[in-house]
C-alpha cells in the first residue's frame, strides 16, 4: 500500500464560509516548507505527497506550521471491496508488535454498502483469525487501528502526532512585533502567530550605547521566529537622538514613560508604512513600573493602532516555558544592554499622569526627531536559514 501523509486542522474545520480561504493559505505555508509535494484538500483532511521518503523530516517540519492539529502517516488504497481492506489490514499490521488493540471505522463515504458498527466487526474478528496471541482491548489497547472509508480512497493508520494548532500564519493579516532582546517579546511574537499573525518585526537600538551584540542577539531571534513565518522582515530603528534628548530634558522619573510613548508612537507609523494592523509585544501587567495599567493607559494614548499584548496575564515562569519550548530563552539571556536598560532611572514612576507626559514632551521637539528615525531605519529579511544584506532606506 502506498504511504500517504495527512492533516487533521481542528478548529479549522468549524469555520464554514470561509474555510477554504483559510486552507488555501494552509496549503501554500506547507508548500514553502516542502516545495516539491502535492497537497489536496476536502473539508477534513489535507493529504501531501512528495518524493521524499524520509517521514520523519517531513512530520518535522510540518511541527511548526501554525494550522495544523495532528499529522497522520497513513496507508492509502483505492481498492474498496471488503476482501481487500481486510487483506490490506493484515498486511499493514504484519510487522506491528501488540498484545492488545481495538479497531475504529470512521466512514465518510455514507454510500458505502455496509456501516461502521458493521465494519468494525468484520474487521476486528478478522484480525483476531489471522493473528495469533492478539485480544481486544476497547478500553486501554496497545494499539488502536483506524480505517476510513472515504469516497476515493480508504485510508488505514495508527496514532496521529500532535500539531502546534492556532490558524496559518498570515490568514489574519500582519502585525508589527516590538521585538527587544529580552525574554517576553519572542515569546509574544510566537503567540501571536499561532492566531495566524504574518509578523514583521521593530527594533529600537541606541548607537553607542547598545551594541553590535545586542542587534545581533534580536536578529537570533528573529531567525527563531521567523521559522513560523517564512521570513521575518527586521525595521532596526536608531533611538539614540530622541533617547539622549528624553534623557537630557526630561525629569528622571518620567524617563521611561516618555521613551516608551517614543517607541509606540515610530512602531504605529512603521506599521502603517507595511500595512500591519496591530502591533504586538511583550508587555506582562505589573512586572516592571512600565507596566502597571495606569502606566501601560498614558503610554498607550499616544497611538490608534490596536495593541496585542499576547502574555499580558502570564506568570513570568508561564513565558519561560514558552520561550524554552521555542529556543529563545537561551538567546534572550545573553548579557547584552537593551535600549530600555540603559538610563535607567532608579525610581520610575508607576502611576504616571497623562498631563505631566504632555506637558515634558513640550520639552523636545519630538516629531522631528521621530521623522528622521523612521526614514533612516534600516529593514533586513531573515529566515531560517539566511540573513539579507543590509536596506537602507536613506
Ligand atoms: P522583554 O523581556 O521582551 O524585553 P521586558 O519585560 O524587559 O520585556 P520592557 O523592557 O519594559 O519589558 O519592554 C516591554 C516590551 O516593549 C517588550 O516586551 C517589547 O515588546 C518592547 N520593547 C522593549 N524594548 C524594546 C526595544 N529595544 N525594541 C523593540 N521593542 C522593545
Ligand atoms: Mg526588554
Amino acid at each position: 500500500m502506498q504511504k500517504v501523509i495527512f492533516l487533521k486542522y481542528g478548529e479549522l474545520s468549524t469555520k464554514k464560509d470561509n474555510r477554504n480561504y483559510f486552507l488555501k493559505i494552509l496549503n501554500n505555508n506547507i508548500k514553502f516548507v516542502l516545495k516539491d509535494s502535492n497537497i489536496y484538500y476536502d473539508y477534513g483532511r489535507m493529504f501531501i505527497e512528495t518524493n521524499n521518503n524520509n517521514y520523519d523530516e517531513i512530520i518535522n517540519k510540518l511541527q511548526n506550521i501554525f494550522g495544523i492539529h495532528e499529522i497522520v502517516l497513513a496507508y492509502k488504497s483505492l481498492e474498496r471491496d471488503i476482501n481487500d481492506i481486510k487483506n490490506n489490514l493484515l498486511e499493514v499490521i504484519n510487522d506491528k508488535e501488540f498484545k492488545t488493540f481495538k479497531v475504529e471505522v470512521k466512514r465518510s463515504d455514507k454510500s458505502y454498502p455496509i456501516d461502521g458498527m458493521e465494519l468494525r466487526k468484520i474487521f476486528g474478528s478478522h484480525i483476531l483469525k489471522n493473528k495469533d496471541n492478539i485480544k481486544v482491548d476497547v478500553n486501554n489497547p496497545d494499539i488502536v487501528i483506524n480505517v476510513e472509508i472515504r469516497l476515493k480512497e480508504i485510508l488505514i493508520y495508527f496514532e496521529s502526532i500532535k500539531g502546534i494548532g492556532g490558524y496559518p500564519v498570515s490568514s489574519l493579516g500582519k502585525g508589527l512585533l516590538m521585538l527587544s532582546g529580552g525574554i517576553d517579546s519572542p515569546v509574544a511574537g510566537y503567540l501571536a502567530m499561532k492566531r495566524g499573525i504574518k509578523l514583521e518585526a521593530i527594533y529600537f537600538e541606541s548607537p553607542p550605547h547598545t551594541s553590535e551584540n545586542a542587534l545581533n542577539k534580536v536578529k537570533e531571534l528573529a531567525q527563531k521566529l521567523a521559522l513560523y513565518n517564512h521570513d521575518i522582515k527586521l525595521h532596526i530603528i536608531n533611538f539614540t537622538e530622541i533617547q539622549e534628548a528624553i534623557y537630557k530634558n526630561i525629569p528622571n522619573d518620567y524617563l521611561i514613560t516618555i521613551m516608551r510613548r517614543m517607541m509606540y508612537r515610530i512602531s504605529a507609523i512603521v506599521a502603517s508604512n507595511s500595512n500591519a494592523k496591530v502591533l504586538v509585544n511583550g508587555e506582562s501587567i505589573g512586572q516592571v513600573a512600565s507596566q502597571t495599567l495606569t502606566s501601560m493607559s498614558a503610554i498607550n494614548e499616544v497611538v490608534k493602532i490596536p495593541i496585542i499584548r499576547p502574555v499580558c496575564c502570564f506568570d513570568k515562569l508561564e513565558i519561560i516555558d514558552v520561550a524554552k519550548k521555542i529556543g529563545t530563552y537561551d538567546i534572550s539571556i545573553l548579557p547584552y544592554e537593551d535600549c530600555c536598560t540603559i538610563f535607567v532611572p532608579e525610581h520610575p514612576v508607576i502611576n504616571p499622569l497623562k498631563e505631566k507626559c504632555h506637558e515634558y514632551e513640550e520639552l523636545i521637539d519630538y516629531e522631528d526627531m521621530i521623522y528622521r528615525a523612521v526614514k533612516t531605519r534600516k529593514i533586513i529579511t531573515l529566515s531560517n536559514e539566511y540573513v539579507s544584506e543590509y536596506q537602507d532606506l536613506l
